[in-house]
């Protein structure tokens, strides 16, 4: 399956860690954004990963 959606939800602390983990999709400014245009297609691993690291969990998509 591939990712087909990905955003965040509220609550997400700034803390940094998904763009550390996969900066070719998420940029932190007040909080984190998914940058836009890019193929999620070449991130997964990476993509899947920082969800799973994100401290407050806000991190949700769609395959
Ligand atoms: S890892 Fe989670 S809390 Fe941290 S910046 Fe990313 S979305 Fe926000």
């Amino acid at each position: 399956m591939v990712i087909s959606k990905i955003w965040i939800e509220e609550d997400c602390t700034a803390c940094g860690l998904c763009e550390e983990i996969c900066p070719e999709v998420f940029k932190v400014e007040e909080v984190a954004k998914v940058i836009p245009g890019v193929n999620f297609g070449e991130y997964e691993d990476k993509i899947k990963e920082a969800a799973k690291s994100c401290p407050v969990e806000v991190i949700r998509y769609i395959e």
